[in-house]
């Protein structure tokens, strides 16, 4: 194991990739149809809505006398972006590390706490990138399957693993976990980092952000490419103590974040009217897709994020359910996967596409 044995050009190479990436499997993102495609597209949970105008004013800027700024690098430290964060939230800018997306702070946690064979744990099933970073580390994974409520498995209470993962809002589940609990499962875990990934958080009523000011051992990940409608910028960010942000900010690369990704970060933060609107609008369609998904005989888990995993009485009904939406040009999210194979998780669109999926599923429920 380790090499694979390849022909190039005729002669014989070895490409010497390492045990863990050689047997690992790449992680598979939701499909992507081509721009100007004819699809209602609810498989990857973006926003249905615009960014903020100032986003695009911000990066018309950044790109005056013909892009000349390009020719610099971008801020290592992308300033601007993590001070409209502390102002936005209050918490301390020298304890803000930006990211390229939240996926790329959670390899950086990965790839900067984990020794390969020590343990990364995380309740299943939940967002699969943890163990693509976890295989990929050479880390041993420790999972503990959720009960059919998706409510917290107490095990992970117990477990011996250097970090360990919540997605809160999870997904697909789109359940949330209380901050109180998440508090107690950091002091049960002293020598671990609990990573509270709050990717949906702005669409729930609770998030755990002060367990990144007060835990030294929590990590709050937030992204831009939900609630701020940013998912093609690549924006993350990360909260916690002052250790924490500077251990894994020691290897993160020096220019993660472009110029354009900075500054429109920061021109959306300085809008949070405008999002709050958007967020405002998904959470009243999130309650009409719901109900319209019940009376349609789904059973749908509560979901405090702008999807909702809508489950039917077996496998063989969600996967045809997956296509005949297909079929007609809705994108939707089907797991091949145990305990989610029998649900679909659909992302909450405008209320013109809620009402499309709705229409549409109405001939096979
Ligand atoms: N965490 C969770 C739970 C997610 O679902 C996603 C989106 N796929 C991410 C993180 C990644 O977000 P980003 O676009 O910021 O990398």
């Amino acid at each position: 194991m380790g090499a694979d044995r390849k022909t190039c050009d005729g002669g014989d190479v070895v490409l010497p990739f390492r045990d863990a990436v050689s047997r690992m499997t790449a992680y598979v993102p939701g499909e992507q149809p081509a721009p100007g495609s004819r699809v209602i597209k609810l498989n990857t949970n973006e926003n249905p809505y615009p960014p903020s105008p100032r986003v695009a004013e911000a990066i018309r800027r950044e790109l005056a006398d013909e892009g000349a700024r390009l020719r610099l690098y971008s801020d290592p430290t992308a300033s601007a972006l993590r001070r409209a964060a502390a102002d936005a939230t209050g918490h301390p800018f020298e304890q803000i590390l930006a990211g390229n997306g939240s996926d790329e702070l959670l390899a950086l946690l990965v790839r900067a706490l984990v020794e390969p064979g020590e343990a990364v744990a995380y309740p299943y099933p939940t967002y699969v990138l943890y163990e693509t970073l976890a295989d990929a580390q050479g880390a041993r994974i420790v999972t503990y399957d959720f009960s059919r409520d998706f409510s917290l498995p107490r095990a992970l209470f117990d477990t011996q693993a250097k970090i360990v993962f919540i997605a809160s809002p999870n997904s697909p589940s789109g359940t949330t976990y209380p901050v109180a609990l998440l508090d107690e499962l950091s002091r049960a875990l002293p020598n671990s980092v609990v990573v509270v990934d709050e990717a949906y958080a702005d669409f729930a009523d609770e998030n755990a952000l002060e367990l990144a000011r007060t835990r030294p051992n929590v990590a709050v990940l937030r992204t831009f490419s939900k609630s701020h409608s940013l998912a093609g910028m690549r924006l993350g960010l990360l909260f916690g103590s002052a250790e924490l942000v500077n251990g894994v900010g020691k290897i993160k690369d020096s220019y993660n974040l472009d110029r354009l990704a900075i500054v429109a970060g920061a021109a959306s933060l300085g809008d949070l009217p405008w999002v709050r609107d958007n967020i405002a609008k998904i959470r009243a369609s999130r309650t009409r897709l719901a109900a319209g998904l019940a009376t349609l005989g789904f059973d749908v888990l509560p979901s405090s994020a702008n999807f909702v995993f809508a489950r039917l009485t077996d496998a063989k009904r969600a996967r045809t359910a997956y296509e005949f939406l297909k079929a007609r040009g809705i994108l939707v999210r089907y797991f091949d996967r145990r305990l989610l194979d029998d649900g679909l998780r659909i992302t909450v669109g405008t209320d013109d596409e809620v009402t499309a999926l709705l229409d549409a599923l109405e001939p096979i429920s």
